[in-house]
């Protein structure tokens, strides 16, 4: 079995946010990382930090829910890193309403990018990782996918991405891969500040507000998810699979 320094990952939506965290993580885990996002500058962007920071990576700009987007973009990343062994499906949309007001548009954006994209880019990658017979695959789910008012897309979405996580470690545990979801509480990024915006409020009172409810007394930060990302991709996690993990600062499930 290759060492892990020699592994590569694919994490989607990380030009920015979490997913950027989580790449830069990887890549300092020792991966070689593609950087999937819907913008090339922004992807390149995280890839040129990796690189100065020492690690490996590409920019590869991907539509996560096209079809053939999502083809040539894995292609790409294994033509010139390796065999991606390493999926994180992080890409992910808000298009927040009460369900009286959601259009089916904001409907489908939502189950588009969460559940097709993963769908599509596992379906990719999974090629590789049985052919290698090794894998590891991180979903991000939400504590959302608890119910949550004005985000009946989003929850339902996130809901879906435990019983996709979980469905797909029985069905690929066989060939070493592992499948695990990581459902984060409120995290300090461009998407929670949108909502802060969204609410009419600053996004220093709208962290300090949802701090008050977090049993550890603070926000998350991308990192966060970064370290849990770290460990269920690892070797070393080889038994852990089917498993949601609730990183919120205190129990949420
Ligand atoms: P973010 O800052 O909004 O970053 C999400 C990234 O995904 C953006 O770079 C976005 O690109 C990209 N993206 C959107 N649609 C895409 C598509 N079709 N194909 C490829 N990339 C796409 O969000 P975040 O807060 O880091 O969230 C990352 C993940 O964690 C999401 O799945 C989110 O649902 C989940 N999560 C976040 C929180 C939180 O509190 N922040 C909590 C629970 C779960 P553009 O910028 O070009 O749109």
């Amino acid at each position: 079995m290759p060492e892990q320094s020699t592994r590569t990952a694919i994490v989607t939506g990380s030009a920015r946010g979490i997913g950027a965290a989580v790449a830069e993580r990887l890549a300092a885990d020792g991966m070689a990382v593609g950087v999937l996002d819907l913008d090339q500058d922004a992807c390149t962007a995280v890839a040129e930090r990796i690189v100065a920071a020492g690690g490996k990576a590409v920019g590869v700009a991907c539509n996560v829910a096209d079809e053939s987007d999502v083809q040539a973009a894995v292609e790409k990343v294994a033509a010139e890193l390796g065999a991606p062994t390493v999926l994180v499906n992080n890409a992910g949309v808000l298009r927040d309403n009460l369900i009286f007001k959601m259009s089916a548009n904001d409907w489908d954006t939502v189950m588009n990018v969460h559940l097709r994209g993963s769908f599509l880019m596992t379906r990719a990658v999974q090629a590789y990782m049985t052919k290698e017979k090794y894998g590891r695959i991180v979903n991000l789910s939400s504590t959302s996918a608890l119910g949550n008012r004005g985000q009946v897309n989003y929850a339902a979405a996130k809901a879906g991405m435990q019983g996709f996580t979980k469905t797909l470690a029985i069905e690929l545990g066989k060939f070493g891969v592992t499948a695990n979801a990581i459902a984060p509480g409120f995290i300090e990024t461009d998407m929670t500040k949108a909502t802060a915006e969204r609410v009419g409020m600053d996004f220093e009172e709208f962290k300090k507000a949802a701090a008050a409810g977090i049993p550890v007394g603070r926000g998350g930060k991308p990192e966060d998810i970064a370290a849990a990302a770290s460990f269920f991709c690892s070797e070393e996690a080889g038994f852990v699979s089917g498993q949601v993990l609730y990183v919120a600062g205190g129990p949420r499930d």
